[in-house]
């Protein structure tokens, strides 16, 4: 018995899923779909992730969807609110009956002879097998390893009889009151932990062994303030999504032209919110270029405040050891610690860990290419999405499923039903994404390669694939198209 057909299948309810269904929902009304979600719940990342202050570190006028105003009190939001978001617009559009949860994709198999693919799922409930077909297939399913976040292992750790917990499993009775707490880290999490934390806890030590950049950025957004009160949200959200789409280009193109200035304004600005006693070079001032790694957003300055109000302390060294009491570092300090919190970061992982084949032949993604950041080559009627490593995740999201609808608009109005990306002529060697962060260089070799031009080349440049992506051509020499493959025996009109 054949399995049930869809036209499209999206793979994870996280902010890319759900967005990738609405779109889907209003701009193919004819088109069948389903979501198929391993976890029991909708949001993904904002699902998840449970810690003391989890937010976004992107404003919410970016990363929220461009056909659905944020209209929270906060730019920089929590993440329940975020999750009620994604929940609320899943609601509104009747994309939550077609979500299947409880299902984790195993693996895609691609038929020639019927141009469809064959999704196999594993019931996380159930533990039943599942299988389904669909035309194409869009994978929503994120970029990091759900069950587990990167561990490294530290010396001596089996000596410390105080509690470590690490921020993608977060115990949910945790209480901080009164603790000594050491939050290992340098990145969005642990500075997002440590004022947080600090709230309750005796003392907050964020101890890092690189500095990162740090911004503070108002938690309210002034013009989207001022606007909403005079405009409805319809006209108010996209003045302030694209005012900050432009300053944060500008500052992410300024940072890659004059990196010694970029650094040195950034210095100055920390600087200013520092006490006294915290040095801005030692801590603050990393020995990258802004934006070799990601920029940390803090609202309001409140890391600052914290270690103002003398809450929290910050340590730039390396661990020699684990004791009983605390970590030992290699200066020779001791920091005193009831609570270990590893905020070393996430695992990278491709396509949710599902394989991809065709006609049984495994695809090697780490040799494939990437085609405008959201196809492989020599994958037919297959798309991903990967968000923006300098801008919100979202704004690429949103520009991969409104391709996704042109093309399948496309392939029709022209009697098509197989899309296939090639690679260039010339050959790829690129890695799929340009960031010199450790979780990155980590999982490179999962990747996709990246080509030196369009459309192989991922600009990482919202305005320049609006371009490519919303304007462009849907024929160019990276793509090839073909009817429905005539099957043995049966007629030719
Ligand atoms: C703590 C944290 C903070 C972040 N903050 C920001 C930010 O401020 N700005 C920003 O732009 N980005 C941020 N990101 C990146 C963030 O992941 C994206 O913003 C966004 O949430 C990604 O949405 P997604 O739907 O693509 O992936 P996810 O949110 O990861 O959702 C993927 C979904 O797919 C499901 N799934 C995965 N594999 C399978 C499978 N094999 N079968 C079935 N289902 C599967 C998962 O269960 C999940 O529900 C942050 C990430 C983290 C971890």
């Amino acid at each position: 018995m054949s399995p049930e057909h869809v036209d499209v299948l999206v793979i994870g309810a996280g902010l890319s899923g759900i967005g990738a269904a609405c779109h889907l929902q209003a701009e193919r009304p004819g088109t069948s779909f389903a979501i198929l979600e391993s976890r029991g719940a909708i949001g993904g990342t904002w699902d998840l992730f449970r810690y003391p202050g989890i937010r976004s570190d992107s404003d919410m006028f970016t990363l929220g969807y461009d056909f659905k105003p944020w209209t929270g009190p906060k730019a920089i939001a929590d993440g329940e609110s975020i999750r009620d978001y994604i929940v609320e617009t899943a609601r509104e559009h009747g994309i939550e009956e077609k979500i299947r949860f409880h299902h984790q994709v195993l693996s895609a198999d691609w038929s020639a002879a019927d141009a469809r693919w064959t999704v196999t799922a594993r019931r996380t409930d159930t533990g039943e097998t599942v299988e389904l077909s669909c035309s194409w297939l869009s994978v929503c399913s994120g970029y990091y390893r759900y069950d587990e976040g990167f561990r490294p292992e530290f010396p001596g750790e089996e000596r410390f009889a105080g509690q470590m917990v690490h921020p993608q499993h977060w115990p949910e009775d945790f209480d901080a009151t009164g603790k000594r707490i050491v939050v290992i880290g340098s990145g969005a999490t642990a500075v997002t932990l440590v004022p947080n934390l600090a709230a309750d806890a005796e003392h907050v030590t964020m101890l890092q062994r690189t500095p990162t950049y740090i911004l503070s950025q108002p938690g309210k957004d002034p013009l989207a303030e001022l606007l909403r009160r005079r405009l409805p949200a319809k006209v108010a959200y996209p003045i302030v999504r694209w005012k900050n789409v432009l300053s944060s280009t500008a500052l992410y193109q300024a940072s890659r032209r004059w990196p010694g200035g970029v650094r040195s304004l950034l210095r100055r600005l920390t600087a200013r919110q520092l006490p006294a006693g915290v040095d801005v070079d030692t801590h603050f001032n990393p020995p990258y270029d802004p934006w070799d790694q990601r920029l940390c957003l803090v609202p309001d300055g409140d890391l600052f405040g914290t270690l103002r109000a003398g809450k929290a302390s910050i340590v730039t060294d390396r661990i020699a050891t684990f004791t009983e009491h605390g970590i030992e570092l290699e200066s020779g300090a001791h920091l005193e610690a009831d609570v270990v919190v590893t905020a070393t970061g996430l695992n990278l992982l491709a396509m949710g860990g599902m394989t991809l084949s065709l006609d049984g032949e495994p695809v090697d993604v780490a040799q494939a290419v990437s085609y405008k950041g959201m196809m492989l080559s020599g994958v037919p009627n297959f798309s991903m999405v990967i968000g923006y490593t300098n801008a919100s995740w979202t704004l690429k999201a949103d520009l991969v499923s409104r391709y996704v609808c042109r093309l399948l608009a496309h392939m029709d109005r022209r009697g098509l039903a197989v899309a296939t990306p090639l690679a260039p002529p010339e050959g790829a060697d690129l890695p799929f994404l340009d960031l010199a962060a450790g979780y990155v260089q980590r999982s490179l070799a999962q990747m996709p390669k990246q080509g030196r031009r369009t459309p192989w080349r991922l600009h990482q440049n919202y305005l320049r694939d609006v371009r490519l992506m919303r304007h462009g051509s849907l024929e160019d020499e990276g793509i090839t198209f073909a009817p429905a493959p005539v099957r043995t025996g049966q007629a030719v009109a």
